[in-house]
């Protein structure tokens, strides 16, 4: 058995390729960026079969999953068999670590591994306070967390001679405490504003020049904003890229160009999550956030992940072009190599070629957004970032908005609270009103009742936003095929 775990940990070592290369020449590594199509899917099929096995011997809970399946030992030998192995939900992870507290029986990782090469743990915050969902990694983790991380960076338009400030909180979210360990890597300082406010953040950025900036869609727009009180425009700051994660808004069209007129920037999108797929699952290329012609389309890391989008009824994967919700497979973890397991967001995978020369494939508008956010009005659905997209393409309304959707007089009925952008405006709020109702209805095909409310009234969103609130009774969380 110990001899599996080595052999896995050798065969993640043997495709961290220009590790250890000078600053800079590790992260572009076109061996793997380029590879062809076949290429992605022999290293796929090598970590996966050995995956697999790992798992079978050393993870008490997926030997019985498999098991159950009716698979043997030898089962999984390429990409092929990956729809042989059972989806992994997040509820059986609940379960595992409630009946085998404290750590469950998912992770291959044994006490006297934790205890020899413990990294860190990390935590979700979305379940109860007795049985909170938690994750060990190792150091092997970080450093290989840390080789993707770097090369996720890099496509982003990273390079040695940059400094960060990540506004993230260095908790026991895994947010960005990846990215803390590649900037590292690729020589790149780290000014950390995790624990700071945004006065004492605004400062760092007049006084020490970072030039990348980490944070929230919401934040971005938050911190530009109280800059622009402040006296200090942020399109003057040094700052020339931001790097957004934990909502969608880098790939909200609207969301993107106010940030990125905003602050002067190239604004990307980069995503992960806890369970499975540590960032970077996905990140843009500076070829796609250039693009006036469409929405941003995420890279997917193929040789670190296996993604797959599934019809949400019958979990059968869909083909390339279809929306589904996405099931990833980790190939690369010591402590955490799950497989198929269900994030449950909306994706659109794509494999025609980038202009950036990379052939992983891509999420097309990035991750739409979670299965059980989708909203179900009059039958049409859409994405609480429909919303946004619609309001924020106009120039004259401002950041903040909240809707409401309430079931009143036997319907359904949409209201939105909106803020004229210029804090001057008292003239033509008649106007707004109409002229925002007008792109709601145009974007989503149902009439908006809108009102605007003076600048500054709405609460501002400091971190990640809920912007809407639904008060109808729970609808089906399915949509049907003709969904986004
Ligand atoms: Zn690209």
């Amino acid at each position: 058995m110990d001899d599996l775990r080595k052999q896995w940990r050798d065969l993640v070592t043997r495709y961290c390729i220009r590790y250890d290369a000078p600053a800079g020449d590790h992260c572009w590594t076109p061996e793997l960026e380029m590879a062809s199509r076949g290429e992605l899917q022999a290293i796929q099929s090598e970590k996966l079969a050995l995956a697999y096995r790992y798992l079978w011997q050393c993870s008490p809970f997926y030997r019985r999953k498999f098991e159950g399946a009716g698979l043997r030992h030898d089962s999984v030998r390429q990409v092929a068999d990956l729809t042989k192995i059972p989806l992994t939900h997040r509820e059986e992870w609940l379960d595992d670590q409630r009946e085998h507290p404290p750590w469950g029986t998912f992770s291959p990782l044994r006490q006297q591994d934790w205890l020899e090469r413990g990294w860190m743990l990390f935590s979700t915050s979305g379940t109860t306070a007795a049985f909170p969902r938690v994750f060990r990694h190792t150091t092997f983790d970080r450093d290989v967390w840390t080789y993707f991380g770097a090369r996720g960076l890099h496509a982003m338009g990273v390079r040695p001679g940059d400094i960060s400030i990540n506004c993230f909180s260095y908790g026991t979210s895994v947010a960005f405490w990846g990215m803390h360990y590649s900037l590292n890597h690729m020589g790149v300082p780290v000014i950390s504003g995790g624990g700071a406010n945004t006065e004492r953040r605004i400062l760092f950025i007049r006084n020490y020049q970072p030039t990348v900036l980490m944070c929230t869609p919401s934040y971005c727009l938050y911190l530009g904003r109280a800059m622009e009180a402040a006296g200090a425009a942020p399109a003057e700051s040094s700052i020339r890229l931001v790097i957004a994660s934990g909502e969608p808004g880098a790939c909200v069209p609207a969301t993107k160009r106010r940030v990125e007129q905003l602050w002067g920037a190239e604004m990307h999108d980069h995503f992960g999550c806890t369970e499975v797929a540590m960032p970077p699952l996905g990140y843009s290329c500076t070829h796609q956030v250039a693009r006036r012609d469409g929405p941003v389309e995420t890279h997917i890391m193929e040789d670190a992940y296996i993604a797959e989008a599934l019809d949400p009824e019958t979990f059968e994967p869909v083909p390339d072009g279809r929306p589904g919700i996405l099931a990833v497979s980790n190939l690369y973890s010591e402590a955490q190599p799950i497989l198929r397991y269900v994030m449950g967001d909306w994706i659109t995978i794509t494999t025609t070629p980038c202009g950036c020369g990379r052939t992983h494939k891509r999420a097309v508008g990035g991750l739409r957004g979670r299965n059980d956010k989708l909203i179900k009005i009059r039958g049409l659905m859409f994405f609480p970032a429909t919303i946004e997209d619609a309001i924020r393409s106009i120039p004259e309304v401002g950041d903040e908005f909240r809707v409401v959707i309430d079931h009143t007089h036997d319907m359904d009925q949409v209201y939105a609270t909106i803020e004229p952008a210029d804090p001057a405006c008292q003239d033509g709020l008649p106007n707004l009103e109409r002229h925002v109702a007008r792109a709601l209805k145009g974007s989503l095909g149902i009439r908006v009742d809108v009102a605007v409310v003076p600048p500054g009234s709405l609460p501002r969103a400091e971190f990640k936003a809920d912007r809407l609130t639904d008060r109808r009774a729970k609808l089906s969380a399915h949509p049907n095929r003709s969904a986004p």
